[in-house]
């Protein structure tokens, strides 16, 4: 805690104790109020002014400080300025008191929630940005609600500041004017509780659901709206449609099919989608084709004088192609209709919420269904740089046709699919180039994991060329160029075939969404709800095409809500939960993550600590011959609570999995230090990263304690 914090604090709390201290409470009773009354209104008939900013003062600091006593110092308002002035004078000196309880608690104990409740918080600030005014309106208006502690929790999240005493105002008038009122009866009064009768509250109640309700009403309505122009066919073919037959869809139509719900599946293209066609599945095979080369150029490290390894380029992307064949029967037509998925291999059209027009070979037949999901993926995005449109660029998706070995290959983005092709291809004889137009590779990842991706491209003899952006593709006399602009500096690199991996975008053309109106997000990917829906409720999306993740893995995730929604939203809906989200990049050394890294826990202002492992030292790794990079865990200051993990070295990917595991069932180091781990494994890495968390959290106080005794027992 800063000592500017640690002095408000104390000043609170001096405040706090001097008022119970001196029981000044008891100047805040009906009954003193009672017995005052008189003499307050002579004070405030000799001199109005003064009695009211006296007034406002001891108001606003009850209400700064949350001390007892706002209720009686409401009814003194009504009691000594009558309803109109004692209602204003509250008003303002109520919500200017709850505004700085507001900012004392935000500057007080925002950052210190921030770093125990991270994600969680976020999703509660996301919430309040988008309807927290609407929400404190309502705990306003109904005074059932402790002022005080409105004031406190809002505190502690981001709302705006007028937005809160704006909203707060607003909100208290009504019970301030009937609290006000009161006071002009004060003689009436026994009891604070009597007050508010039964009816009177249910009307506060009533009135401060209202505007939810309404809300709630207007959000059905224009659910509605959107179906105003379509008929709904009494009847449908099918529980679902799903369109894509990539992760998100094969996994949707899974789960609808062993529910034995009815549900068709279409696909246009190759069972599969991208990861198993052009993504994730090629990429590894080629990788791996890579990787044995990397090894054996590296022999003598093993005691192998020489290992030639010779390769035809070709037969390497036959491989590839194997292995794509290989695992496409898990993806296949016949093994999903074996399921209980009917499997329509076409080019689907949605023609209406319910109905979904299908071009397959054998002409176009339209199918119904209750819901409809979403699953057409994404494809590289092409940038409008001049130039290319004259050059046969190549992107993931058909860079796995090539056949005969570029000379030079210039890749075009420094993301993950960039470094893990720009690595292959240059461990497989071509001579690479990578482009990139930030500082440095993998921005997502922290710098020090930039650090040694670079590092080890640079040995393998990449070309990294950082902070390039690309402006034109010329060609010269049959040689292709890309103009780079570099510091304001033109930089000419010169390429046989360009790899463009600068990002992808999702499908969301060509097959009825225009039409039909199916919202898009900012990103231009299908705008969906926390429960994968559209802006049309029976209408869900899920994986490439609505993100905010592009893996395979988070597709299948997202797949799950999907299907469960649409199938049985009508009697629960399930929120999809991103809480714990792994990935990882496949190149020498991996890199993977789960949760925070650095990078994100400064820009999201959360503390962390930091916990960090050399995989260097690990004996698995020396003997392997891979005795390089780390493991970091971020975690809260003090607090084994893990904040996330950054895995770079062999294998990251799988030994990743523990950490993703603890997370997600909340299990801090100490547990990952008191679970064998088989030696000698790579996976050990974790164990000797929550040990040097123990280390750096000893119970130094005790252990010297500890020692005394030993010492003693030695006589
Ligand atoms: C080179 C590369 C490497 C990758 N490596 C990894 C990795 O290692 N790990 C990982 O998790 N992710 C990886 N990914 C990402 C992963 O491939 C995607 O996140 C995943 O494929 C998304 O699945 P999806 O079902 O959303 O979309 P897709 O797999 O793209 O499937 C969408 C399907 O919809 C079909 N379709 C579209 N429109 C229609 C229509 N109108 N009618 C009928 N069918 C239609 C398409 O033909 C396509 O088959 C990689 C991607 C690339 C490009």
């Amino acid at each position: 805690m800063t000592s500017s914090r640690i002095i408000l604090l104390a000043l609170i709390a001096a405040f706090f104790g001097a008022f119970f201290y001196f029981d000044l409470g008891h100047y805040l009773t009906l009954d003193t109020l009672k017995t005052q009354q008189s003499a307050i209104e002579s004070y405030r008939a000799e001199s109005p002014r003064l009695a009211v900013a006296i007034y406002a003062i001891i108001y606003i600091a009850v209400t700064g400080l949350s001390l007892p006593g706002a209720a009686i110092l409401t009814l003194a308002g009504g009691a000594v300025f009558g309803v109109l002035w004692g209602t204003l004078i509250v008003s303002f000196a109520s919500s200017i008191g709850a505004t700085l309880a507001f900012l004392a608690a935000r500057f007080l104990f925002r950052d210190g929630v921030k770093v125990k409740f991270g994600s969680r918080l976020k999703a509660i600030d996301e919430g309040v940005a988008k309807e927290g005014g609407f929400y404190l309106f309502t705990l306003r208006l109904v005074p059932i609600f402790p002022f005080f502690m409105i004031n406190l929790l809002m505190g502690l999240t981001t709302m705006k500041t007028w937005t809160f005493y704006s909203v707060s105002q607003i909100g208290m008038l009504a019970g301030t004017a009937v609290y006000v009122n009161a006071g002009t009866q004060l003689a009436k009064i026994d009891s604070l509780s009597g007050i508010l009768s039964p009816a009177l509250l249910g009307s506060f109640v009533l009135l401060g659901f209202f505007p939810l309700m309404a809300k709630k009403l207007i959000n059905v309505m224009e659910a509605k709206k959107v179906y105003k122009n379509y008929k709904k066919p009494k009847k449908f073919d099918n529980n679902i449609i799903v369109i894509g037959g990539g992760a998100a869809g094969l996994v949707t139509s899974y789960i609808a099919a062993a529910v034995k719900a009815k549900v068709t599946l279409i696909e246009k293209h190759k069972m599969g989608g991208d990861c198993l066609n052009t993504g994730c599945v090629p990429s590894k095979a080629i990788i791996k084709s890579g990787q044995l080369l990397a090894t054996a150029k590296r022999s003598k490290e093993f005691g192998i004088k020489e290992m030639h390894a010779e390769f035809e380029f070709s037969e390497v992307m036959d491989r590839v192609q194997h292995v794509v064949a290989q695992v496409a029967p898990h993806d296949s037509v016949e093994r999903y209709t074996e399921l209980g998925v009917d499997v329509l291999v076409g080019a689907a059209k949605i023609i209406s919420p319910w109905e979904v027009e299908v071009k397959t070979a054998a002409g176009v037949e339209t199918i119904s269904a209750r819901s409809i999901v979403i699953a057409a993926g994404a494809r590289p995005f092409v940038p409008p740089i001049p130039g290319l449109d004259k050059i046969d660029y190549l992107t993931s998706d058909n860079v796995w046709s090539l056949r005969e070995q570029p000379k030079r290959m210039l890749v075009l983005g420094g993301g993950p699919i960039g470094c893990e092709l720009a690595q292959s291809f240059n461990r497989l004889g071509v001579q690479v180039t990578q482009v990139e137009m930030a500082p440095r590779l993998m921005m997502r990842e922290d710098v020090d994991v930039s650090e040694v991706v670079t590092a080890k491209f640079i040995k393998e003899g990449i070309d990294v060329r950082l902070e390039h952006t690309a402006k034109e593709f010329i060609v010269e006399q049959g040689e292709k160029i890309l103009i780079a602009d570099y510091s304001g500096e033109q930089v000419r690199i010169v390429f046989d075939q360009v790899l463009l991996a600068i990002g992808r975008v999702a499908n969301t053309t060509g097959y009825g969404l225009e039409e039909l109106g199916v919202q898009l997000s900012e990103r231009r990917t299908v705008e969906i709800n926390a429960f994968q829906e559209t802006n049309f409720p029976n209408i869900f999306a899920c994986g490439d095409v609505s993100g905010p993740y592009q893996f395979t893995h988070t597709a299948a995730h997202q797949a799950w809500y999907a299907s469960v929604n649409a199938l049985f939203g009508n009697f629960k809906k399930f929120k999809t939960d991103y809480s714990i989200i792994p990935w990882a990049t496949f190149t020498d050394p991996e890199v993977a993550r789960v949760g925070l890294n650095e990078q994100e826990a400064k820009e999201q202002e959360i503390a962390y600590e930091i916990s960090h492992y050399g995989i260097d030292d690990l004996d698995r790794a020396i003997a392997d011959g891979t005795a390089h990079g780390f493991v970091k865990v971020l975690t809260v200051p003090g607090k084994d609570k893990i904040l996330g993990v950054t895995i770079v070295g062999e294998h990251s990917g799988d030994l990743i999995a523990e950490f993703v595991l603890a997370m997600k069932y909340n299990l801090g180091l100490n547990k990952v230090l008191a679970t064998i781990h088989i030696y000698p494994t790579m996976a050990e890495a974790n164990k000797y990263v929550a040990g040097v968390w123990k280390k750096n959290h000893q119970p130094k106080n005790l252990l010297a304690w500890v020692e005394k005794f030993h010492t003693w027992k030695r006589g």
